[in-house]
């Protein structure tokens, strides 16, 4: 337990070294800088996310730690060791986004390669301090907002977080290039009622969509709500703001975002035929595991009788055919 925990404070000190330095190297690396300005960004949001550049060359950061061969730097995820030992930067040229836990600690690093170039993002491994599927990019930054408006965006990446902010849009949050996880919703639910998920137009942001739906709906609950916004399909966050600015953004906010249970059953019922009843009862059996996954009492029992509204049922036979209720299905609920 101590023993963890000081591998922890250890590997946190490397991390704020790291941010250091890589901040300190954007200062002077003029064609970082020019990036970030032809993304829009001014230096001030450039400094609130703590955004930095890792220098080209293959061990940039030995210029910050005196043993390179410290294991605590592999272990913090910033070097990459081969199995014959020899070890290099894992950032190079690249602008860095640190990603800080909820209490503004650097847990690890994003880094977004300059214009083309294959990976386009590269992430911090999984290390004692991050797991990947827990942490949210920029929470730590938007909270006070988040709460102010008791809402919070969920976008797919770090520009869109970084550039929501630079035109005001404070509230927004990313996943690390994972799905949304229970656990990523159950998380920002401490900090806001309503959990907003915005992602990229394109058919990759449709289908997280859908996955962050399913992923979502044990964690529903009443006073709470989960919403969707749909951008057009040439555009992420990122691109919407720039092109239309904080009150454009806000007004298809306000115009197009639907709750939960209208993209739900929107979605399914273009999968099949509502015309007729091999559809309807497709429809039902797609919609069964998902309408059962909602624990929120009020919301399971409004989802249900819309769903039975859809297949011509009324909502007694639907809990009947889902053994909700004794009945038809001969099983006891
Ligand atoms: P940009 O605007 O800088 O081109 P983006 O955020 O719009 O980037 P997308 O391709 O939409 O990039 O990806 C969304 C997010 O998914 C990224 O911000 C990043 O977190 C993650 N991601 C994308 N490509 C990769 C990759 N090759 N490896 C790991 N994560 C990635
Ligand atoms: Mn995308
Ligand atoms: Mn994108
Ligand atoms: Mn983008």
């Amino acid at each position: 337990e101590a023993e963890t925990r000081r591998t922890v404070d250890s590997l946190s000190e490397v991390m704020v070294e790291a941010a250091r330095f890589y901040k300190q190297q954007l200062k002077s690396s003029p064609v970082a800088v020019e990036y970030l300005k032809r993304r829009g960004l001014t230096g001030e949001i450039a400094g609130r996310f703590g955004l930095g550049y890792a220098p080209a060359g293959w061990n940039g950061l030995q210029a910050v730690f005196s043993d390179y061969l410290d294991p605590k730097l592999d272990e913090a995820g910033l070097l990459i060791v081969r199995d014959d030992g020899t070890r290099y930067d894992r950032f190079r040229e690249r602008v860095m986004f640190p990603i800080r836990d909820v209490r503004g600690r650097v847990i690890a690093f994003g880094g977004r390669i300059l214009d083309k170039g294959e990976p386009k993002y590269l992430n911090s491994p999984e290390t004692p301090l991050f797991e990947k599927g827990r942490e949210l990019y920029g929470l730590f930054e938007a909270r006070e907002a988040i709460r102010e408006v008791n809402r919070v965006l969920v976008v797919e990446g770090y520009m869109d977080v970084v550039a929501l902010a630079q035109h005001g849009v404070s509230y927004a949050v990313a996943t690390l290039g994972t799905a949304t996880t229970a656990t990523h919703v159950h998380k920002l639910f401490r900090h806001a009622d309503r959990v907003i998920f915005c992602f990229d137009g394109d058919k990759a942001g449709r289908r997280a969509a859908w996955r962050a739906l399913e992923n979502v709906l044990p964690e529903l609950r009443d006073g709470k709500r989960v919403d969707f916004l749909f951008l057009p399909s040439e555009h992420d966050p990122d691109s919407y703001i720039r092109e239309y600015g904080r009150e454009g953004f806000e007004a298809i906010l306000d115009a197009e975002t639907v709750p939960l249970s209208a993209y739900l059953t929107r979605e399914l019922s273009q999968r099949v035929d509502l015309g007729s009843d091999e559809g309807r009862a497709e429809f039902l059996n797609l919609a069964k595991p998902l309408a059962l996954a909602v624990k929120a009492q009020a919301l399971s029992i409004l989802l249900r009788k819309k769903l039975a509204e859809m297949a011509h049922l009324d909502v007694d036979e639907l809990d009947r055919l889902w053994g909700l209720r004794r009945g038809l299905s001969g099983r006891q609920g």
